[in-house]
């Protein structure tokens, strides 16, 4: 039997492989060795309980009563605190779901690898922020990490047989989020309602605001480098509205290779959950004929100011992804919580990218993970300073 864990299970992508587990046979087919939830106790109970599972984990401490209570009469052993859910990735299990949302998930991810098993890979922020040791821990314990993003399980795709020196792009698309179509001058004042509806997919809050302003696409980019190890010159951005196409990777013969399917992250969740075969998945049929048309332009660079950062932030290398990462939910904190506005939180970033560089320490090779949550901190610091 195939044992598996879901870090983040309650989240938007924790429901969704939660989703499949089910409908590929549930407790049957799977042992669950661990769950974990950040707050939302009657769901995470809800989930152990269908899953039977051997271990639940809420991330949030002081509700470890509440759980217990919830699983009173089950087999499931019950845990509380961020230590417990890093403790849980050192449980064995042959598939990982690294679903976490932010810099939280990256201890457990990169925990998780030790096994030599699968990690799908839906927290980007893991390799923005520590990209090189989490490769290089998955290649010296032989683990797999399969990108869950949806754009990077598209080239993932799109590369399989394919040798990467022959790749001239990789294209990961964008749908351009909530204020692609609005006039410029009005984004100062979009509000955080404003920002968290996704003209196509049904995702997180951070995210859905992170693709308004693009933040998201930025990290995606950082990933893209990280995960397929490509020149950062060679991974590009296309504003494509109707979120179909996924990915494009451009060879040197002039031949591009995309991906296709709707927008809905069950496939790429699937894919990894089945990975090297593919399972019927429960995911609408594209009918191209009824779409018609497909569109493309290039991102506007005034309005997504996020992406040159990322360029800046691939230059830098080093520490400069952890310390955009923290700068950015710092900044995405404030502007949810109404201390900023929208267009406040590529400022904060840009600053606190400026303050670190120039004590010259951005650029340095994090030899682990305690560098990366140290300057994590640091850069958390610095934004609310500048914030204040
Ligand atoms: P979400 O906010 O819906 O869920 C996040 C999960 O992490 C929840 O279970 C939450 O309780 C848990 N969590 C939050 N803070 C935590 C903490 N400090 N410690 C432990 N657990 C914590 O987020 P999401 O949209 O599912 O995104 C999860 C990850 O997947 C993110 O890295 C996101 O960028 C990535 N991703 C999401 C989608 C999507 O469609 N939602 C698509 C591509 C990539
Ligand atoms: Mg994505």
């Amino acid at each position: 039997m195939r044992s598996i864990s879901v870090f983040g299970s309650t989240g938007s992508i924790g429901e969704s492989t939660f989703d499949l587990l089910m409908r590929q046979g549930g407790p049957e087919r799977y042992r669950t060795v661990a769950l974990t939830g950040g707050r939302n106790v009657a769901r995470l109970a809800e989930q152990a309980r269908s899953l039977k599972a051997e271990l639940a984990v809420i991330a949030e401490a002081r509700l470890l009563p509440d759980l217990r209570a919830a699983l009173a009469g089950t087999a499931t052993e019950c845990a509380g605190g961020p230590m417990a859910v890093a403790e849980a990735a050192e449980r064995p299990a042959d598939w990982i779901m690294s679903g976490i949302v932010g810099a939280a998930g990256l201890a457990p991810g990169f925990r998780a690898l030790s096994h030599g098993s699968v990690l799908a890979l839906a927290n980007k922020e893991s390799l923005v922020t520590a990209g090189p040791l989490l490769m290089a821990r998955a290649r010296k314990h032989g683990a797999t990490i399969l990108p869950v993003d949806s754009e990077h399980s598209a080239v993932f795709q799109a590369l399989l047989g394919e040798n990467l020196a022959t790749v001239e792009h990789i294209t990961i698309t964008a749908s351009g989020g909530a204020f692609r179509d609005w006039p410029m001058e009005r984004l100062a004042a979009a509000t955080v309602a404003e920002a968290s509806c996704h003209p196509n997919w049904a995702m997180g809050q951070r995210i859905t605001i992170d693709s308004a302003s693009m933040f998201n696409k930025a990290l995606e980019v950082i990933e893209a480098k990280e995960f397929f190890g490509i020149d950062p010159d060679r991974v590009e951005v296309l504003v494509h509205p109707e979120s179909l196409v996924h990915a494009l990777v451009g060879f040197r013969d002039g031949g591009m290779i995309a991906h296709l399917g709707a927008p809905d992250m069950r496939h790429a969740i699937g894919y990894a959950l089945n990975w090297p075969d593919r399972a019927h998945l429960p995911i609408a049929r594209l009918d191209l004929a009824r779409i018609g048309s497909l569109t493309f332009r290039n991102p506007d660079p005034a309005r997504y100011p996020a992406l040159r950062l990322a360029r800046e932030v691939m230059r830098i290398g080093g520490l400069a992804g952890a310390s955009f990462n923290a700068a950015k939910e710092t900044a995405l904190d404030a502007f949810i919580a109404g201390r900023i506005r929208f267009t406040d939180m590529a400022a904060v970033v840009e600053k606190v990218l400026d303050r670190l560089s120039a004590t010259g320490g951005l650029g340095k090779v994090p030899d682990s993970i305690d560098m990366v949550l140290d300057i994590d901190g640091q850069a958390r610091r610095i934004a609310a300073e500048t914030m204040q």
